[in-house]
């Protein structure tokens, strides 16, 4: 699933390619992957980009948003990059495909394609109070700088859950997925399953310098493509920070400081790895 980094690299792509251009259709290919009336949409010029979490948005000159949601798969493609520029995964120069949901077409013929195997993924229209208030329960972004040493570790201080589970929860930390909690964990030597509550205040210091460190690592390398390769940059290309995991999907290889295998376990249903010995 595309986490903070991947989230925020498809957001500065789109800000230097869509600013200023104006939608003339919004074509839907399948219902639940549009929320909301599209030709409010129509005739609008994209005046800004914005992201909180997860959540990307597409402000418009008639002050409504458009929210885009990638959840698991959820894919945007710029058309003008893919024609012509097939990749060795998968014929992506064949646009749209049986996993598009969405074509955005712009008063200058190019088109933005949303693509979204599983459909959890969404594009919903809002007005600024409406998206105000669907993004109260978010908690406060990893690279805001109001997410503060305070704030973080009174925040785990709240829950007995493990700590990686803690981490996950959106409401709390807007932005981190599997990749970094468990990345984040493994540099600040802190066992997954340690309840949430008894993380010390130095270990916390530690945790979040190591959060805000490898999510910026990660937007520097245009976010992670990982195993399930779904996580596309919009030019169809992948992103370089896969290579810069440290124990996710590493089950079985050695740790990259004491060279015991990493262990996968599953935590609240997710797949969990850490450094047995490293991380005890
Ligand atoms: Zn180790």
């Amino acid at each position: 699933m595309p986490e903070l980094p991947e989230v925020e690299v498809v957001r500065q792509f789109l800000d230097g390619h869509l600013l200023g251009k104006t939608i003339s259709n919004i074509e839907i290919l399948t219902p639940k992957s549009f929320i909301g009336d599209p030709k409010l949409a129509q005739n609008q010029k994209i005046i800004k980009t914005s992201r909180i979490g997860k959540q990307l948005s597409i402000h418009l000159e008639n002050n409504l948003v458009l929210l885009f949601h990638l959840k698991m798969t959820g894919q945007i493609i710029l058309g003008e990059f893919i024609f012509g520029h097939p990749t060795p995964k998968e014929d992506k120069s064949i646009l749209p495909n049986k996993s598009t949901r969405l074509v955005f077409t712009f008063s200058n013929g190019s088109k933005l394609f949303f693509n979204d195997q599983r459909k959890f993924g969404w594009v919903k229209i809002f007005t600024p109070e409406n998206l105000e208030k669907s993004q109260k329960n978010l908690g406060r972004d990893i690279l805001d700088s109001n997410f503060t040493l305070k704030y973080f570790f009174q925040q785990l201080q709240t829950s007995k859950r493990p700590v990686k589970s803690v981490l996950l929860d959106q409401s709390k930390f807007a932005g981190i997925g599997n990749i970094y909690a468990n990345d984040a964990l493994f540099l600040a030597k802190i066992n997954p399953q340690t309840p949430s509550n008894q993380i010390s205040s130095e270990k916390a210091t530690k945790l979040r310098k190591f959060l805000i460190q490898i999510m910026k690592e990660s937007i520097l390398a245009g976010g992670s493509t990982a195993k399930d390769n779904k996580y596309i940059r919009p030019d169809g290309s992948s992103g370089q920070n896969q290579f810069n995991f440290r124990v996710y999907q590493r089950d079985g290889e050695p740790c990259l400081i004491c060279k015991t295998p990493i262990k996968r376990i599953k935590l609240g249903g997710r797949g969990t790895f850490y450094c047995p010995h490293c991380q005890k």
